[in-house]
């Protein structure tokens, strides 16, 4: 099933949750998020059973891979439940979830893996513990995010992706000191470009700091050589280490955009489907399912909102007027 740009519908991401235990200053400023946001109410969001259903038609329709995000996805409970209800869909291949890595403990790293999480993505923007609690704005430090990455490695769910978001003035300075953390390991750290996802964080072009430069700084330690991509559409450009150590990614949604190979459809915590990170709306899946709606019903929806998408909000930025987007809390980074 091709869009109207003819890319074909591979992955879907699904946000589980649109809360937060970290106020990173780029996703959830704490003046925006205060004590008195209203989050969704528990009845709002799709029950496990409703998720797992339109997983099922979304892999019908051709979705081989699906990550379960957030908010942070370890705040929902008993999400490996959910792991293990997904994890059981024929047709589908690659079943991986994004956290910030605070509620991952031996025990619930383990439960994840046993369920049937094939892999898993830990966030983490600075090992200099004052920096990262600058961006998280949170009370918990580098440290819990290190020791989560390694309970996610004894659990069997290694390499971990582990990636950086970088905002000039902020965090640019840690892209060495994470580079070093990870090389030999086996891990793979990816720096992402700050984007101007959502209304809420004031996002400014000068306070990206461009793969090109992250490419460049780590090259002047250690030299760099690129790879091929693991497969068609990756989002990563990736590199590998001249002395072996292993490989690091640049994630450049903004310098270089790669709509031509986005893929990606997206499920927010309350059953909206979007079908670009940058969208002002979606169409309400929720609805179509509590009203009743047979699976052809279901399907015939998201079949029609995929061949009628044409999406490429990351290369017409530049030409684009500013308009109110959804938050990258609501609809799942
Ligand atoms: N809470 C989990 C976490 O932080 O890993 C999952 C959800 S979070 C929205 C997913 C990813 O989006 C994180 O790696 C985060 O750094 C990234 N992210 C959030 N806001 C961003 C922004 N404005 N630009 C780039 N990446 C962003
Ligand atoms: Fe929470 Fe993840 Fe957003 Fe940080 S990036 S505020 S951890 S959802
Ligand atoms: Fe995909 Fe939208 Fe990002 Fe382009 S801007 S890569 S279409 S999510």
């Amino acid at each position: 099933m091709l869009d109207s740009l003819s890319r074909p519908l591979h992955d879907l991401r699904i946000s589980i949750t649109d809360r937060c235990n970290f106020r990173c200053v780029y996703c959830m400023p704490r003046e925006v998020f205060g004590r008195d946001f209203a989050f969704m109410d528990r009845a709002e969001l799709l029950t496990f059973e409703e998720i797992e259903r339109i997983a099922r038609l979304f892999v019908a329709a051709g979705v081989e891979k699906i990550r379960l995000t957030g908010g942070e996805p370890l705040l929902r409970r008993d999400v490996e439940k959910l792991i293990a209800m997904l994890a059981g869909i024929d047709g589908l291949r690659d079943l991986a979830l994004t956290t910030n890595g605070v509620l991952l403990t031996r025990e619930k790293a383990k439960a994840l893996a046993e369920a049937g999480l094939k892999r898993i993505t830990i966030s983490l923007d600075a090992i200099d513990d004052a920096t990262f609690r600058r961006v998280t704005d949170a009370s918990f430090g580098a440290a819990d995010v290190l020791r989560a990455i390694d309970n996610a490695a004894a659990a069997g769910l290694a390499p971990v992706k582990i990636d950086a978001v970088l905002k000039r003035g902020l965090n640019e300075r840690e892209i060495l000191p994470l580079a070093k953390q990870f090389r030999g390991t086996g891990h793979i750290v990816r720096f992402i470009e700050f984007m101007d996802v959502g209304s809420s964080n004031r996002w400014r072009m000068d306070e990206v700091v461009p793969g090109s430069e992250v490419l460049e700084t780590i090259s002047r330690e250690w030299p760099l050589e690129p790879i091929a991509p693991a497969y068609a559409g990756e989002v990563a450009e990736r590199w590998r280490y001249a002395d072996g150590a292993g490989e690091i990614g640049v994630i450049t949604s903004v310098t270089r955009p790669f709509c031509g190979a986005c893929t990606r459809a997206r499920l927010s915590a309350d059953g909206e489907l979007f079908t670009c990170l940058f969208a002002s709306s979606g169409r309400d899946l929720r609805a179509l399912v509590r009203s009743g709606a047979d699976d052809d019903a279901i399907r015939n929806v998201i079949t029609s909102v995929w061949r009628t998408r044409d999406d490429r909000y990351s290369e017409l930025r530049a030409d684009l007027p500013s308009s109110r987007k959804v938050e990258m809390w609501h609809i799942g980074g």
